[in-house]
């Protein structure tokens, strides 16, 4: 409301203004200062064209009063901004004093904190954050490919391995994957993704490794939950980017041929998503080690959810390094650091299971009790003692983007594929149910958010096979992927009915439904990841002149540090004018005149992107400079510009990804659902932002310059949503990419593969169905109630022929195979005796 009465008030004033001091050149004269400070010029290029302007336009202007009064308002701006290009006198007058009061008010931060701030390289996101993102950085780049081996490995061992995997004989009977597919993971290299192929790994690229969990995720969640571990942050990654030569050369070979199975131990009962303090201790100390004394560490932890542990050979422990007694150097904290330990080593007491909502994935507590372990044991050796937290900061932005994204993104495929089949087949009302506004409108929305998955998960991928180290993306796929996931997963339940809820062998939803808060709790509880991390880190990282400002300032060498401060700061004022008027034009345009790097279809929605994005640079200035580190406390402000962020971020993901995928016509209402739907979330979470603004009165000229025009980008619409779900409902081009990477055979009796014959056999038989319906039901020839029914009256009456009827009997048969659910005897379902669950706390 303030926001429209002062964007009334402004228009009234400015329409006032004008007519006073002299119309049309006014507003010639406005129109191109708007211009120049949209076109980001440089305060000294702004300066002289400023002067060369307000010439020509005090001698061509009108020359009445109210006129003279505003251009000796003009002149006086010129003649300040003329003072501000000499470096110092602005040195000494504003920067100086202004620095120092900047210090006072910047946050402290701890060393862990600078270098999870200073993880991770700034790639697209930083783009974003610039309010005129440059396109061509994103097309330049080839889209991901897999190599020859890499794809031989899908459709070689890793749809081998999908077709051993049952998932309710694993989740049900056995507890655990079985023998011989932990042996097939461990010696086809399923746990060696990463590893360099000078140790035996299969080395490969970010985007293959992605496609591997895709695939097996849409199989088993049991499985894919299995494999990424080892693939992730953990030992191996560690090893590759700071062990030792000895250490790769013992461990490496090991892990990739699955000799050694890893776990990584951070977590802990006291300690959760705030990692960074974790309690677990290793003192500096004398001890005994293979019948030798060496200098080492006594450690003492206490662990829980730990992947993998109960089967672990070796743990990667994270804990806190002490030195009392000095045996290393001056330091008594040395802080968080990582090492290695043998599973083996006295004290370590491990094996125990948690059983994490019905996936028996192996998960459980590790305890160690004055355990010994030389200092070799530190990765990297005990130069990387207290390098831990960047250790673990730096490399969770690839592994954050890889594992749980892919697992996500391969069920949420999996899911779409049943999903639009089973729709398709399943009749009620006399109409398949995927025919329905109501369930169309749930399926458009599965479809769209999967390829918005897709999209995030490869192009993503892809920047990190080219060197990227994304970690703000990182935040962002993670939440939102996974959030995504848990929303297709909840779709699919609804559209399936009864036949999602019923478990059983006959049930290929359910436990990929069961394990969704897993993924959404683990590497970043989701909470936390939107809360804090997403905005917090981005804002810092991503800002183009904030981190400049903050090091400027910390900066010892004073001189130094007022010279690089001035520099950002002046920068910085010039970057957010400039995006108050980006936003204020571009709102007001509806970014038509928006420049676009393609034609077509396309194009409004990269003007948009770009419009968001100067909108939300100027937000984001605005929220730092009046709320300084308060901004931080403010969860629910930094939350919604983080989703504004990374709404922004996954729309350039589709955007990419369509153009990766060659431009493919059909894919046009998918792509346009997909970036309505996040560029509408853009705008109403920046409005929620607004809303809830502590500041009213900077709410108020925010939202003037952001929404002169009220909020009027719309979500999709209905007929978009059907366009949509007949992709998926019906064989298409567009269903075959969506599955793309999922196992799809119907070797086996895989529901996936099934669905897929079934649903080609409904749309081949359509015309006899309509048929009977023509010719027998509507002329009373026909009267049974189901179809073997009506199949065998249809047939005495001449309106199919054997051959037909035979094909009807084969696709009713087929489709009620599927619809069937299970059912068990009671004592099929006792449970077995069990030993009594014993809380991981009393072992400690
Ligand atoms: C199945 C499973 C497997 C796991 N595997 C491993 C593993 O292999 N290795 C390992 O070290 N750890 C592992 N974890 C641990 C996992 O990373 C933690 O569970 C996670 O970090 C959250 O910690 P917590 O469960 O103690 O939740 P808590 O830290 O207690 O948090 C509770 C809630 O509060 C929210 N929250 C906390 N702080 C904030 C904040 N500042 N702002 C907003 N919200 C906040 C969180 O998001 C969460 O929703 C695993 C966990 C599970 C369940």
């Amino acid at each position: 409301m303030l926001g429209a009465v002062i964007s009334l008030i402004l228009v009234v004033a400015a329409a006032y203004a004008v007519t006073q001091i002299g119309g049309v050149i006014t507003l010639l004269f406005i129109a191109a200062v708007l211009f120049l400070a949209y076109r980001r010029l440089s305060l000294l290029a702004f300066t002289i064209t400023f002067t060369v302007l307000l010439t020509a336009y005090t001698w061509f202007g009108a020359s009445s009063a109210p006129a003279g009064v505003w251009k000796g308002f003009l002149w006086l701006l010129l003649a300040v901004l003329w003072l501000l290009n000499v470096r110092p006198l602005r040195k000494a007058l504003l920067t100086r004093p202004f620095m120092k009061t900047y210090l006072r008010l910047l946050p402290s931060m701890s060393a862990t904190e600078k270098e999870a701030l200073e993880a991770g390289t700034v790639w697209w996101d930083g783009e974003l954050f610039s309010g005129a993102p440059r396109w061509e950085k994103l097309l330049a780049s080839r889209p991901p490919q897999l190599s020859a081996e890499e794809q031989a490995f899908l459709d070689g061992p890793c749809e081998e391995l999908c077709h051993m995997l049952d998932e309710w004989h694993i989740t049900h009977e056995l507890g655990d994957l079985p023998p011989q597919v932990w042996e097939f993971l461990k010696s086809r290299g399923f746990f060696a993704m990463i590893i360099a192929k000078k140790y035996g790994g299969l080395e490969f690229s970010a985007y293959a490794h992605s496609c591997v969990l895709a695939k097996i995720a849409s199989r088993s969640p049991t499985a894919s939950s299995t494999v990424a571990v080892p693939n992730s942050l953990g030992p191996a990654e560690l090893l590759n980017h700071y062990g030792t030569e000895e250490q790769k050369d013992y461990y490496l070979p090991r892990l990739a041929r699955g000799e050694e199975v890893p776990c990584f131990a951070l977590t802990g009962p006291r300690a959760g998503s705030d990692a960074g303090s974790i309690p677990d201790t290793g003192v500096v100390c004398r001890g005994t080690w293979q019948g030798r004394e060496v200098l080492g560490l006594r450690l003492n932890f206490s662990k829980r959810y730990i992947t993998l542990a109960p089967v672990a050979t070796v743990v990667g422990l994270a804990f806190r390094m002490f030195d009392p007694e000095h045996l290393l150097g001056e330091k008594t904290d040395i802080g968080i650091t990582c090492a290695l330990i043998p599973r083996n080593t006295p004290g370590v007491s491990i094996g125990r299971r948690h059983f994490p909502l019905n996936i028996p994935f192996q998960n459980g507590p590790i305890h160690g009790k004055d355990v010994f372990v030389p200092l070799d044991c530190i990765i990297g050796g005990p130069r990387m003692a207290g390098s831990g937290w960047r250790m673990l900061v730096e490399q969770l932005s690839v592994g954050r983007c890889i594992s749980l994204p892919s697992n996500a993104t391969g069920a949420a495929k999996a899911g779409v594929w049943a999903t639009g089949a089973y729709a398709r087949i399943r009749t009620q009302f006399n109409l398949p149910v995927g025919k329905f506004e109501g369930v169309e409108a749930v399926i458009a929305r599965m479809v769209a958010l999967t390829y918005t998955m897709d999209a995030a998960r490869s192009v993503t991928a892809g920047a990190i096979d080219g060197g990227e180290k994304p970690s703000v993306p990182s935040a962002m796929l993670k939440y939102h992927v996974t959030e995504m996931g848990r929303q297709v997963a909840n779709d699919a339940m609804d559209v399936h009915g009864g036949k999602g809820i019923c478990l059983g062998p006959k049930n290929y939803l359910g436990r990929g439904y069961e394990i969704v808060p897993v993924a959404i709790t683990v590497e970043g509880a989701n909470l936390l990841t939107r809360n804090l991390i997403i905005f917090g880190q981005g804002a810092v990282r991503c800002h183009p002149f904030v981190l400049r400002e903050m090091n400027a300032a910390r900066n010892p060498d004073r001189r130094a540090g007022v010279d690089d401060f001035d520099r950002a700061l002046f920068g910085h004022i010039g970057f957010s004018i400039s995006n108050a008027v980006r936003s204020l034009v571009m709102a007001l345009t509806h970014a038509r005149f928006t420049r676009a790097p393609v034609e077509g279809p396309t194009a409004r929605y990269y003007q948009h992107v770009v419009r968001f994005s100067a909108s939300f640079a100027f937000a984001v200035d605005v929220a730092m400079l009046s709320l300084g580190g308060y901004l931080k406390k403010k969860e629910n402000l930094s939350a919604r510009l983080g989703d504004v962020l990374s709404c922004m971020y996954l729309a350039s993901m589709v955007l990419k990804h369509h153009d990766n995928q060659g431009h493919p016509q059909e894919d046009l209402p998918i792509v346009e659902w997909a970036c309505r739907n996040l560029l509408y979330h853009a705008q109403e979470q920046l409005h929620g932002f607004l809303r809830n603004f502590p500041n009213r009165l900077l709410a108020g000229v925010m939202r003037a310059l952001i929404f002169p025009r009220g909020r009027f980008y719309s979500a999709p619409r209905d007929r978009l949503g059907r366009q949509v779900a007949e992709l998926v409902t019906s064989p298409s081009a567009s269903r075959e990419r969506l599955g793309q990477f999922i196992y799809r055979s119907s070797a086996g009796g895989n529901p996936l593969g099934l669905l897929q014959e079934a649903l080609l056999l409904a749309v081949q038989l359509e015309p006899l169905e309509k048929r009977i319906r023509i010719e027998g039901v509507k002329t009373g020839r026909v009267t049974a109630l189901d179809l073997p029914g009506r199949i065998q009256q249809a047939l005495a009456a001449g309106i199919l022929s054997e051959t037909e009827a035979a094909a009807l009997r084969d696709f009713d048969r087929r489709t009620m195979d599927i619809i069937n659910v299970d059912d068990f005897e009671p004592h099929e379902l006792g449970a077995q005796a069990q030993p009594a669950a014993r809380s991981s706390a009393h072992v400690a």
